[in-house]
């Protein structure tokens, strides 16, 4: 296997209290998810640091989202956020 250079890794997958996700079941649909209010957003990319599935990516216009494939819905990003960036919404 090719070691992955520092800047080809992907950042998630780190949560500073595991136990937050514990509630939630990996796999299942979420009710809720994610949703990015772009005029609050200063792209400071702790939501990306703390999804705790890798869900979130960054966009070509330096924005973030979250592939809802990935997202267990767990709210992290929602409560890390600093700006009120991030609400947590019904999943269709
Ligand atoms: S944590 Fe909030 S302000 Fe920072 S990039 Fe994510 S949504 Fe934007
Ligand atoms: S709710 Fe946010 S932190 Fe939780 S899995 Fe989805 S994108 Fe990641």
């Amino acid at each position: 296997m090719v070691e992955k250079t520092f800047s080809q890794r992907k950042v998630g997958c780190h949560l500073l209290e595991t136990d937050k996700a514990r509630p939630y079941k990996p796999g299942k649909k979420p009710e809720l998810g994610p949703v990015w209010d772009k005029d609050l957003c200063v792209r400071c990319a702790l939501c990306y640091v703390y999804c705790p599935d890798a869900a979130i990516s960054r966009q070509d216009d330096g924005f973030f989202d979250a592939d809802m494939n990935l997202c267990k819905g767990c709210g992290i990003c929602h409560r890390e956020c600093w700006f009120g960036a991030i609400s947590m919404q019904e999943v269709d």
